[in-house]
C-alpha cells in the first residue's frame, strides 16, 4: 500500500517509547477515502475466507472494520472498553494491556453479537506487542466462534506481537510494516 507508506512517512510522527502518531489520518482526524482504500486492500488480501462477522476494539479500530465490514457486506462488532449499563446480561470479558496508556483494562463484548461458529475477521489500526488482539482472541474462543484472520492498519514489527501470532497459525495481514522508530526516524519495511 504504497499510499499509506507515503502517508506516514510524510505525516506520521515518533513519540517517546515506539509510538507512532498517525492523528492526522488515522486516530484523530481520518482521512476517509485512504480509510477506504486501506479497507479495499484487507478485502482484497483475505479473498476466499469465509468471514461471518468483523471484530473490532473501541475506538481506533472501528473505522477501518466499518469499512471492512462495508465491503463483506458483514456486520460489525465492536468490543468495549466500560461495560455500559444497558449491557443487562454478563457479558464475555477479556484483559488486555493498554500499549498506549500503559494499564491493565478489561474488555467487553455482548454474548448476543458474538456466536458460537461464527467465522470471525479482527481488524484494528496498530499491531504492537499483541495484546489486544490476543485479548480478542480470547473472547473469540470464550464464545465458541472460529478466528480466520487478523488485518492490520500498522503492524510494529519491533514490538514482535505479529510474529507470535503468526507462529501460532494466524494469519495476519498488515498493510505497513515500520522495522524500527529509533532516533525519531521511521523505518518501512519495504
Ligand atoms: P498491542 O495490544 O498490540 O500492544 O497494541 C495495539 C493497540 O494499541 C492498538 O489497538 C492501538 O490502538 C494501540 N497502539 C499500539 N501502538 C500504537 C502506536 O504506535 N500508535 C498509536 N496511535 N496506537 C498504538
Amino acid at each position: 500500500m504504497q499510499q499509506l507508506k507515503e502517508r506516514i512517512l510524510h505525516d506520521g510522527r515518533c513519540l517517546p517509547g515506539g509510538v507512532l502518531k498517525v492523528d492526522g489520518f488515522v486516530n484523530h482526524q481520518m482521512d476517509a477515502q485512504l480509510m477506504h482504500d486501506m479497507a479495499a486492500e484487507l478485502v482484497r488480501r483475505f479473498h476466499g475466507v469465509p468471514v461471518d462477522k468483523v471484530f473490532t476494539i473501541e475506538a481506533s479500530g472501528i473505522a477501518p472494520a466499518i469499512m471492512v465490514g462495508w465491503l463483506l457486506q458483514c456486520p460489525v462488532v465492536f468490543a468495549k472498553k466500560k461495560r455500559p449499563s444497558t449491557m443487562h446480561q454478563p457479558p464475555l470479558e477479556a484483559r488486555i494491556r493498554s500499549f498506549t496508556k500503559g494499564v491493565d483494562t478489561s474488555i467487553y463484548v455482548s454474548r448476543e453479537f458474538l456466536r458460537r461458529g461464527e467465522r470471525i475477521l479482527f481488524v484494528d489500526d496498530f499491531l504492537a506487542n499483541g495484546s489486544a488482539a490476543r485479548g480478542i482472541l480470547d473472547l473469540v474462543c470464550q464464545a465458541q466462534a472460529r478466528l480466520v484472520g487478523m488485518g492490520f492498519i500498522i503492524e510494529k514489527a519491533f514490538q514482535h506481537g505479529g510474529d507470535a501470532l503468526r507462529r501460532e497459525g494466524i494469519r495476519v495481514e498488515s498493510l505497513a510494516v515500520i522495522d524500527s522508530l529509533d532516533d525519531g526516524i521511521i523505518r518501512l519495511r519495504p
